[in-house]
C-alpha cells in the first residue's frame, strides 16, 4: 500500500488556500484523507448553540461534498480527537490496513485548542509514530509575530494597528498573501461553475478495502438530531457561499463602507463573520481578493476602515494567546471583582428586548430572529447591560456565545470586556453609551427598530427612539431603568474600583 496523509481539519474548513492540505496533495500524490472530530465534550458547554452548531454541521456537508468532487472524502467521527485518533489506529492496525505517514492541521490560538493541540501531537508522534506538522492559517500575523520594542505583547489597539500595517508591507507578509492566489483563482472558477480537476487520489471507502473497519461516519445523524433544534434560518454555507459574499462585497459594499457601516438598518458591511469563523474564508484571503494589501494606517477611507476592522479580529486573537486569562476574568486587574448587581430580571427582560429601549430590544430581537447583530448595535446592548444594568460582561458574554451565529471566543470576548471598560483599553470612562442618543444617530428615521419591533412602527421618527406614556403602545414595556441615573451611579461603581478605594 502506497504512503498517504491525514488531514485534521478544525476551523479551517475549506479547500481553497489550505496550506497545509495543498502542501500534502503535494507531498503525498493526493493520497490525502479529510477528518473531523466531533467532541461530544464542546457540545455540553454552557455557551453552545444549536444554531451555531447547525451552521458548524452544513459547512462540513458543504466540505465534504467540495472534496469529494475533487476525487477526496471527509470522515466525521464522533470522538475527541485524542480519542478518534487513537480508536483509528487501533482499528486499521487490527483490519491489517496502513496507518497515516502524517497527520497536519492549521494553526489554532483559542487556548483550548493549543492546550488540545499539545496532547494530540504528543500522542500521535511518541504514542503513534505518526509525524505531525501544522501551517499558519486563518491570521495574517500570529501572535508572537508582532511584538512591542521591548518584546512584550501589545495592550492597545492602537500601536498594534500601526505596527500590523508596517508589516503588511513587508516582503514577507507580501510573499505570505501571494500563496493564497491558487485558491481564489479555484474559487473564482467555481463560481463560474468551471469543472475542476481531481486533486486528490483516495477515500475513505479505498483505504478500507470493502473491510468493516466499524469507523462510521456521523454527519449526517448530527445534522438530522440538529435540524429539529434550530431556531434561525441557516445562510448558505462552504467557502463558495463565502467566496460569493465576499465577491458581492467587493463589487457593491466595500466602497461605502466607511459611511455605511454604523448604520444598522442599512445592509453596509460585509457579513463575513460566520465565514471567517469556520475558516470558509480567511483573513488573508479577503485581504488580497479586496486588494487591500498597500492600505496605509493613517487613511480614512473605506478601503482601510474595512482593514482596520480585520486587524480588531487579529488583534484580539494576540490578546487571548498572550493573556489567556481574559476567558474567565477581567484583562485589566483593578476590575476584577467589581461588585455587579446581577439582577436575573433585569437580565430576562435584556435577552427578551423589553428592557423599554427601542434600539437596545431592536438588536436583541435581530439577535434571537436571526442569529446576527449589527456591530454598532453589538456596542449599544453590552454597554447597556454592564453599565445601565450593571450585570457582569461575563453573563453577555455567554448569552451572546449561545446566539451568535458567529460566535468566536476572541472576538466576543474582546467585544465585551470593551464594552464593559474591563479590557485593554486606557479611557473607560468616556464609554458609556446613551442609547437614546445612539439611536437617533445611527437609525435616525427608525427603520432599523421598525424591523424588529413591528409594536413601535405606527410612532413618528421623533417618538421611535424614546416612547413617552402617551406615545408608547400597551404591548411595549416602559423602561426599566433611567439611564442618566444608572450613568452616574455606574461612574461611581466604576471609579471605586479604579483610584483602588474598592478592591
Ligand atoms: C459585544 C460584542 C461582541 C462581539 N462578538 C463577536 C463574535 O462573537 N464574533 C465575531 O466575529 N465578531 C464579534 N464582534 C465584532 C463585530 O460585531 C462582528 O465581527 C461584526 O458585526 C460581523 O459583521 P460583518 O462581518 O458584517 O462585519 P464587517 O464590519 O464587515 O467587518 C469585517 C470583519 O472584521 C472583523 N471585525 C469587525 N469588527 C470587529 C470587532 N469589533 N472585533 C473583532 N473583529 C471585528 C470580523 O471578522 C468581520 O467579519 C463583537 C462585537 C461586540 C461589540
Amino acid at each position: 500500500m502506497e504512503r498517504y496523509t491525514i488531514h485534521w481539519f478544525r476551523r479551517d474548513l475549506r479547500y481553497a488556500g489550505n496550506l497545509a492540505l495543498a502542501s500534502n496533495i503535494q507531498q503525498y500524490a493526493g493520497r490525502v484523507l479529510g477528518i473531523f472530530f466531533i467532541d461530544p465534550e464542546t457540545l455540553k458547554r454552557s455557551d453552545f448553540s444549536f444554531n451555531r452548531f447547525g451552521f458548524l454541521l452544513k459547512t462540513l456537508m458543504a466540505l465534504k461534498v467540495e472534496l469529494k468532487s475533487l476525487g477526496g472524502d471527509l470522515l466525521v467521527l464522533s470522538v475527541s480527537p485524542e480519542v478518534g485518533f487513537r480508536l483509528l489506529h487501533k482499528k486499521l492496525s487490527s483490519a491489517g490496513l496502513p496507518v497515516p505517514e502524517e497527520v497536519t492541521f492549521s494553526g489554532d490560538y483559542e487556548p483550548f485548542a493549543l492546550e488540545r493541540d499539545r496532547q494530540v501531537t504528543d500522542l500521535l508522534q511518541k504514542g503513534l509514530g505518526i509525524r505531525v506538522r501544522s501551517e499558519r492559517d486563518h491570521l495574517l500575523i500570529e501572535p508572537g509575530e508582532l511584538l512591542q520594542k521591548k518584546g512584550t505583547p501589545y495592550r492597545v489597539y492602537g500601536p498594534f494597528a500601526k505596527k500590523w500595517f508596517l508589516r503588511l508591507h513587508s516582503e514577507e507578509i507580501r510573499t505570505r498573501l501571494e500563496k493564497q492566489k491558487d485558491g481564489l483563482r479555484y474559487l473564482a472558477g467555481c463560481l463560474r461553475e468551471r469543472s475542476q480537476e481531481p486533486h486528490f487520489r483516495l477515500t475513505w471507502k479505498q483505504l478500507f478495502r470493502g473491510k468493516n473497519v466499524g469507523l462510521v461516519d456521523e454527519l449526517d445523524r448530527f445534522i438530522q438530531g440538529n435540524s429539529r433544534k434550530l431556531s434561525v434560518p441557516l445562510p448558505p454555507a462552504g467557502s463558495k457561499a463565502a467566496y460569493q459574499t465576499l465577491d458581492e462585497f467587493g463589487k457593491s459594499g466595500i466602497e461605502d463602507y466607511a459611511g455605511a457601516r454604523d448604520f444598522p438598518a442599512v445592509a453596509g458591511t460585509s457579513r463575513l463573520s460566520i465565514y471567517l469563523k469556520n475558516g470558509s474564508l480567511t483573513v488573508p484571503q479577503v485581504i488580497l481578493f479586496l486588494e487591500l494589501e498597500k492600505e496605509r494606517f493613517s487613511s480614512s477611507g473605506s478601503r482601510s476602515r474595512f482593514l482596520k476592522e480585520l486587524v480588531w479580529r487579529e488583534f484580539y486573537y494576540h490578546i487571548l494567546f498572550h493573556y489567556p486569562h481574559v476567558e474567565h476574568e477581567a484583562f485589566n486587574q483593578k476590575f476584577r471583582n467589581i461588585a455587579w448587581r446581577n439582577r436575573e430580571k433585569w437580565f430576562s427582560a435584556w435577552k427578551d428586548g423589553r428592557t423599554g429601549y427601542p434600539i437596545v430590544d431592536a438588536g436583541m430581537r435581530e439577535l434571537r430572529e436571526t442569529g446576527w447583530m449589527h456591530n454598532r448595535v453589538r456596542m449599544i446592548v453590552a454597554s447597556f447591560l454592564t453599565k445601565d444594568l450593571q450585570i457582569d460582561w461575563r453573563w453577555g458574554e455567554r448569552y451572546f456565545m449561545q446566539q451568535l451565529l458567529d460566535g468566536d471566543l476572541a472576538a466576543n470576548n474582546g467585544g465585551w470586556q470593551w464594552a464593559a471598560s474591563t479590557g485593554c483599553d486606557p479611557q473607560p470612562y468616556f464609554r458609556i453609551f446613551n442609547p437614546e442618543l445612539q439611536s437617533r444617530k445611527f437609525d435616525p428615521q427608525g427603520a432599523y427598530i421598525r424591523r424588529f419591533l413591528p409594536e413601535l412602527a405606527g410612532l413618528s421618527d421623533r417618538q421611535i427612539h424614546a416612547p413617552d406614556d402617551r406615545s408608547r403602545p400597551a404591548a411595549y414595556p416602559k423602561r426599566l431603568v433611567e439611564h442618566s441615573e444608572q450613568r452616574f451611579s455606574s461612574l461611581l461603581l466604576y471609579e471605586g474600583y479604579r483610584n483602588g478605594a474598592r478592591k
